[in-house]
């Protein structure tokens, strides 16, 4: 499971002791400030804190513009927000709800109000971060899920039909696994899948690729901005390390897998089929099992036929 980080927050109000009282009060937290709302939307960019304190009434933009600002970008959109502030009535605290701030306390405030009110949603803020983590992530290989897969792919492939750009995929499976399994346990067919799992990460370069465990002992990649070629050389050095690479078992002794890749590039277009998309990645994956293994295969749409091997 993920290292669990101390928590940080972002305390933006343009008077100095108010910054320096929050800060004293929570200082169990990593701690950055802002004096105005400009630096605190480039702070909540660059430092992305978990929440926000933020002072309404400031001297360039106030705080229900900067949230606004915040709920704009994709990177900031998700940070939850309490309203921290002078204004103390109920209409002042509706629109701060409203705009999708998750609290509001009023100035003065009261130092153990502050302190609990921000460790209950720290608290709701990393469970929620549990959920999500456990949601998406395979728990034997650490790698994202199927379910973190299709949402990535839908991304994905909705960019590269705007942009009009290659997208690849590949859809890897360990050759005969069974055997593995049946020679050295279960066990030890788990340690190798986490193995496989390693390799094929380490193997990728670029930080949009995106790999996953698919199910059982199939894995699938997903390689933006991709063409053919590039998706098949990454596919030729998966197999390459996966094939050179020695996985040990507890008595010492070292064991050896393959595994076959299938390939499928695409330029998509609004009749393109996502499902086909990967079909036909699977399709290139039958092809390298049929022709031998330990090899990649790539899918060529212009023939509807699987090339390589
Ligand atoms: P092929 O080369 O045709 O892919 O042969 P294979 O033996 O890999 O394929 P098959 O589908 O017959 O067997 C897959 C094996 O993978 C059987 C299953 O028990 C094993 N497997 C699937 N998931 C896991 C897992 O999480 N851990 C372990 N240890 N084995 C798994
Ligand atoms: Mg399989
Ligand atoms: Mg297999």
């Amino acid at each position: 499971m993920a290292v669990p980080r101390k928590n940080n927050l972002l305390i933006v109000d343009d008077d100095s002791s108010n910054l320096m009282a929050l800060s004293y009060i929570l200082s169990e937290y990593v701690i950055y400030t802002a004096k105005n709302g400009t630096s605190a939307i480039e702070k909540a960019e660059k430092y992305l804190p978990d929440l926000v304190l933020l002072d309404i009434i400031m001297s360039d933009m106030n705080g229900y513009e900067v949230l606004a600002a915040l709920k704009e970008s994709d990177k900031t959109k998700h940070i939850p927000v309490i309203f921290i502030t002078g204004l103390n009535n109920i209409e002042d605290e509706k629109k701060g709800l409203e705009l999708g701030a998750i609290d509001y306390i009023s100035k003065p405030f009261d130092e153990i109000i502050v302190k609990l009110r921000v460790q209950l949603h720290i608290r709701i803020i990393n469970q929620l971060r549990t959920i999500e983590y456990l949601s998406t992530t395979d728990q034997l290989t650490e790698l994202p899920n199927r379910r973190a897969f299709d949402n990535r792919l839908s991304m994905e492939w909705g960019r590269a039909l705007r942009e009009s750009v290659s997208i690849s995929i590949m859809v890897a499976d360990v050759d005969h696994f069974k055997i593995y399994n049946d020679t050295y346990g279960h066990q030890q067919g788990d340690m190798a899948l986490q193995n496989v799992a390693k390799i094929i990460s380490q193997t990728l370069k670029r930080p949009a690729d995106f790999a996953a465990r698919w199910g059982g002992e199939e894995f699938v990649v997903l390689l933006p901005n991709t063409d053919s070629r590039g998706a098949l050389e990454i596919g030729e050095n998966i197999c390459k390390n996966v094939a050179t690479a020695e996985i040990p078992c507890d008595d010492g002794s070292l064991t050896k897998l393959t595994i076959s890749i299938g390939v499928n590039t695409q330029i998509p277009e609004r009749e393109t089929i996502l499902d086909k998309f990967i079909l036909d990645a699977d399709k290139a994956l039958y092809t390298a099992k049929d022709t031998g293994r330990n090899r990649v295969c790539l899918y060529d749409s212009a023939s509807n036929a699987v090339k390589g091997g």
